[in-house]
């Protein structure tokens, strides 16, 4: 659809009409010959006006004061690269020059997934109802297996645990090591793991009985659930643990991806996974990329990406 300018004012403008077709348009003209006038005080900035004036009801902030034109048809959503931008920062991108990177730090912040940097296990920490889910999920295909890691690499004999937990859950329930407790007593030199088998679940398992499995998980101080089919496990963490290794993390903000990381100031190196970024977005991926590369990608290549997105489920929280 063509824009079709009417009456435009602004400034020094003289009631101009102009329409602007498909594809690539330029201005040009002297100096003082109105240019800015036309495309950023007039044409932007009703767009933009127009834009904002969806999210704002009429008693909030002060409105943009519209341009001064008579009509103006046919303008969506505009993007402005502002004038001299590009070349002053070696650092800008296409992205950057337009305002769209704060949104991609938010983008990898809240949705990027996350691996560990110490085993480069999938870091994800799921609430009480997302992993009854998973489980639910898994259970429609194959029964499903969930058990309570409690103690992962430590040494000790864990006497007093393990006779603890037979008490509690019944020597059948309680594993050493991945394999069930034979009553031996553990070499104490040598780094364990303990955890309970929370059950067997089918397909006509109850959710309250699901439910009841990870509230004794967190009951026990365990973080970490690793939910078993025939073919797969899949651990999930309560907690920002990594339930591989125990490697603590914390949360990741947008801020993380505009610094540079600390071991090569931004040079990329294996520390920084090769990105230049703070550690903590060095490991955010995003469609299985990291930022730097989404960065680097054409726009046709990245509206290819984003064309077929679907909003994730965590998204409507
Ligand atoms: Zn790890
Ligand atoms: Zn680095």
């Amino acid at each position: 659809m063509d824009i079709k300018i009417r009456g435009a004012k602004e400034n020094n403008l003289k009631s101009v009409d102009i329409d602007i077709g498909d594809g690539l348009t330029v201005v040009t003209g002297i100096s003082g010959s109105g240019k800015t006038s036309l495309v950023f005080d007039t044409l932007y900035h009703e767009a933009r006006r127009r834009f904002l004036d969806i999210f704002r009801s009429s008693s909030s902030r002060v409105r943009m004061p519209p341009a001064n034109v008579r009509s103006l048809t046919g303008i969506g959503p505009t993007i402005a690269v502002g004038q001299n931008l590009l070349n002053l920062n070696p650092n800008s991108t296409l992205a950057s020059a337009s305002g769209l990177h704060p949104f991609f730090r938010l983008l990898y912040s809240r949705f990027g997934t996350r691996s560990c940097l110490s085993c480069g296990a999938n870091l994800q920490v799921l609430t009480e109802d997302e992993i009854v889910a998973v489980i639910k999920q898994k259970m429609k295909k194959d029964d499903v297996s969930v058990t309570s890691a409690l103690i992962r690499q430590t040494k000790g004999s864990h006497r007093t645990l393990l006779e603890l937990l037979v008490t509690e859950f019944g020597l059948e329930r309680v594993l050493v090591d991945g394999a069930a407790w034979k009553k031996k007593q553990l070499k104490s030199d040598v780094p364990h793991d303990i955890s309970i088998r929370m059950g067997t679940f089918t397909a006509d398992t109850k959710t309250s009985q699901l439910r009841e499995a990870v509230q004794t998980t967190k009951a026990l101080g365990s973080n970490s659930i690793a939910i078993r089919d025939s073919n797969s496990i899949i651990v999930v963490s309560m907690s920002s643990v990594c339930a591989q290794c125990g490697s603590w993390y914390g949360a990741v903000e947008p801020k993380h991806f505009g610094m540079k990381c600390i071991h090569c100031g931004g040079k990329t190196c294996e520390k920084c996974n090769y990105t230049g970024l703070h550690q903590k977005a060095a490991s955010v991926r995003w469609k299985g990329k990291s930022l730097p590369e989404l960065m680097s990608l054409s726009v046709a290549e990245a509206y290819q990406l984003f064309k077929d997105v679907e909003l994730p489920s965590t998204a409507k929280r």
